[in-house]
């Protein structure tokens, strides 16, 4: 931390400053200018208390942190690309996935036939909604654990490895038995308990970005999944509100190349909820890959028209081996693979 006095601070100013410093277990070193005094205080700000505290001192102007909130996800800490798996899928550095399914799950024959379809178009890991967080209490809340079965099913029919959305820490145990990775969404991206929750479920966690989050919120929320223990974490970019209006979200396409900077976890995004319309994934998709990111989480449902949720951002599942080879090319272009999605 640097301490920044105001100009002409008085000696007995500093030394006060200095002194509390000291208390706080770090080391003073004083810096005089002509005007004005800075004080860098030598010590690992992750261990020791706090510092920004002396901004309430009548005489500091300034507190600035010089070593970043988040440690563990930092590129500091671990400098190559991490590579996670769901299932057996690899996710990360070169390997690029796309997850889809629908919004949420609504039935077995929804849900297997939205499998179905994902699966011939080459698709390995599938969304399993049966949690929904809804902005209405009146809208479709999800099967809850009614539909684990259905998971079950559609795991043990075809090759697919699954995604789901936990909403509460009590939902964690039992969805963690059939899911091959957890979610959390937007809305729960800084519930920290409930990160440090899902975080001991030794499950892979795909980490949404609030809607109102900034990156460094957002790493940080990924920080606390590393600090509980979870080292498999996939960052996950979902539009962020702004004044526009013509998407449902802003997508933050800088927000994966800024993430892909500061941290080694994949990152993937989520074109679908950032543009809340289905003629905008597939552009957005592109986007995506072409930032560099990681992966994509796009819903798609066999019959869009009648989702009980977000049916107007769906792709129908039936045509998503056209999603598949659109997106192919670019992939290829931004030097990943989908490779085992052929096998
Ligand atoms: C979802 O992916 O199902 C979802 C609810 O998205 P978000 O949390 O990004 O709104
Ligand atoms: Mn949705």
């Amino acid at each position: 931390m640097i301490i920044v006095f105001k100009p002409h601070a008085r000696d007995q100013e500093i030394q006060q400053v200095e002194e509390h410093i000291r208390q706080l277990g770090y080391e003073p070193r004083v810096i005089r200018g002509v005007e004005r005094t800075v004080i860098g205080a030598v010590g690992d700000e992750l261990s020791h208390r706090s510092l920004e505290i002396l901004r309430s001192m009548p005489f500091v102007e300034n507190v600035v942190p010089i070593q970043k909130r988040y440690k563990l996800a930092s590129r500091e800490y671990h400098a190559e690309d991490s590579v996670i798996r769901i299932g057996d899928r690899p996710l990360g550095g070169s390997h690029f996935q796309v997850i889809a399914g629908p919004c949420a799950i609504e039935s077995r024959e929804q849900y297997l036939q939205a499998a179905r379809d994902l699966t011939a178009a080459g698709v390995r890991i599938m969304r399993a909604s049966l949690y929904k967080p809804r902005t209405s209490p009146y809208d479709f809340q999800g099967l809850g654990k009614a539909g684990l079965d259905i998971v079950r099913e559609a795991k043990e029919t075809y090759p697919l490895a699954v995604v789901t959305e936990v909403v509460a820490p009590e939902q964690v145990p039992e969805v963690a038995e059939v899911a091959d990775a957890l979610q959390i969404g937007a809305r729960n991206c800084q519930n920290y308990h409930l990160l440090s929750k899902v975080a001991d479920a030794g499950r892979p966690v795909i980490l949404k970005r609030g809607m109102a989050a900034t990156v460094e919120e957002w790493l940080s929320a990924a920080e606390y999944l590393l600090v509980h223990g979870c080292a498999q974490v996939v960052l996950c970019e979902r539009g962020i509100r702004t004044f526009e209006t013509s998407t449902r979200n802003t997508l933050d396409i800088s927000s994966v190349a800024v993430a892909q900077r500061e941290t080694h976890l994949p990152v993937i995004v989520d074109p679908s909820h950032a543009a809340g319309h289905h003629a905008l994934v597939l552009p957005l998709a592109k986007a995506a890959i072409a930032v560099g990111a990681n992966g994509l989480l796009i819903e798609a449902h066999p019959n869009p028209v009648a989702a009980l949720s977000d049916g107007f951002q769906q792709l129908p599942s039936h045509d998503f081996h056209n999603v598949m080879h659109a997106l192919a090319p670019f992939v290829e272009l931004a030097g990943k693979t989908m490779e085992e999605n052929r096998s």
